[in-house]
């Protein structure tokens, strides 16, 4: 048994998250959401594995209506992904039982409306529909607005301002159907945010997760410290392990999380962890229905392979599968890549170095590299 903080009950379909239900473990599909069966066995692996909700993206009309179409073949408990196109919850939402936005995304269109006003149309919308909403804050996009000029870009104190802010709004718009998550790639930093979220508002259902953790087995390690030490202390109601897996192998995120799960609840778990920050540091995104070019799976791990020689280095390594967050979540990387159809980006602590092709990025990282171990 793992004691956990008393959230409130919320409901997404038949899965209520918080007030001491079972922690629900979820993925998210990664294949193009157009491509409707691909995304359909997906979906299916993903239930077979145990997923108790699966989240699939919908950046356009196209995938709105591709998602409709998957609504139709099956019965999972589904959440939309908004990215940057909040207007599209009016068509998905009377087909799926909850929504995520992301508060960094709602500047995306419409900028001269008010964000405040989105938020108000999503909560219209969700109440109408029977959906829950997720408050999906994410390091890699954080709200604009809540960086003071000269603040530590490692704090996380922008993320957990955003969440918190979020969360009013919703409160003082009668709404009480939602979770919040406040993911950073760095597993010390993701406990900081949902520590400090906690300790302000110990009620609200958290949806946990490390986002860009990487491959397994280190991305599965990093998840598993943030795990033991949010849901060791009662945080925590529903869980993504986000790995950089081939689609016929993304089911495994769920299977990961219900072994940390089991693990935590056993009492396997080490008292004192540390993400090791002397160490070669590789992050990847998990990806999603964005990547262009299937590649970049498969150069996520060769990625993993080619620069083990640096391991003893600590230098952190950012590998990206879309040219949309790609660009800002590479940005921190001492070296970062992001995939585009034909050509690989490639930039070193925030500066770009050119595009690759696949078959010559792997050279360009490796001289890269050398160089960062010299001279650090
Ligand atoms: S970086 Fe791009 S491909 Fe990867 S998960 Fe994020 S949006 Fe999807």
């Amino acid at each position: 048994m793992i004691q956990r903080n008393a959230t409130r009950a919320v409901r997404i379909g038949r899965v209520i998250i918080g007030d001491h239900h079972p922690i629900a473990v979820q993925s998210m599909c990664a294949t193009p959401t157009t491509d409707v069966d691909a995304t359909l066995a997906q979906l299916r692996l993903l239930e077979q594995a145990g997923a108790d909700i699966v989240r699939i993206a919908a950046d356009n009309r196209k995938d709105a209506q591709a998602l409709i179409r998957i609504r139709g073949e099956s019965n999972a408990v589904l959440s939309v992904d908004l990215q940057e196109n909040y207007r599209l919850a009016e068509v998905i939402a009377p087909h799926v039982d909850k929504i995520r936005y992301n508060p960094g995304h709602l500047y995306h269109h419409e900028r001269k409306k008010p964000w405040k006003d989105k938020v108000a149309f999503l909560v219209d919308i969700a109440g109408e529909n029977d959906c829950a909403i997720r408050v999906g804050v994410n390091a890699g996009s954080v709200d604009p607005e809540k960086f003071s000029p000269g603040e530590d870009e490692n704090s996380v104190a922008p993320m957990v301002e955003s969440a918190l802010e979020h969360s009013d709004l919703l409160d003082s718009l009668g709404f009480s159907r939602y979770c919040v998550s406040l993911k950073d790639s760095d597993p010390q930093k993701t406990v900081a945010a949902y520590t400090a979220f906690a300790d302000v508002r110990p009620e609200i259902p958290l949806h946990v997760g490390v986002t860009e953790a990487g491959m397994p087995p280190m991305g599965i390690e990093k998840t598993r410290i943030a795990f033991e030490q949010l849901i060791g202390n009662g945080i925590g109601d529903t869980v993504r392990v986000s790995l950089t897996l081939p689609n016929d192998r993304k089911h495994e995120e769920i299977i990961a999380g219900r072994q940390i799960l089991t693990d935590i609840s056993a009492g396997r778990v080490r008292t004192v962890v540390h993400f090791n920050p002397d160490r070669l540091n590789l992050i990847s995104c998990p990806s999603c229905s964005r990547v262009e070019n299937e590649a970049f799976i498969d150069l996520a791990h060769k990625v993993q392979e080619r620069t083990r020689w640096a391991e003893e280095h600590a230098l952190t390594i950012a590998v990206m599968g879309c040219r949309v967050n790609g660009p800002g979540e590479t940005d921190d990387a001492d070296l970062g890549l992001w995939c585009g159809p034909n050509y690989v980006n490639l930039k070193c602590r925030g500066e770009k170095l050119g595009a690759f092709r696949y078959d010559e990025i792997l050279d360009r990282l490796d001289t890269e590299l050398a160089r960062l171990v010299e001279n650090t």
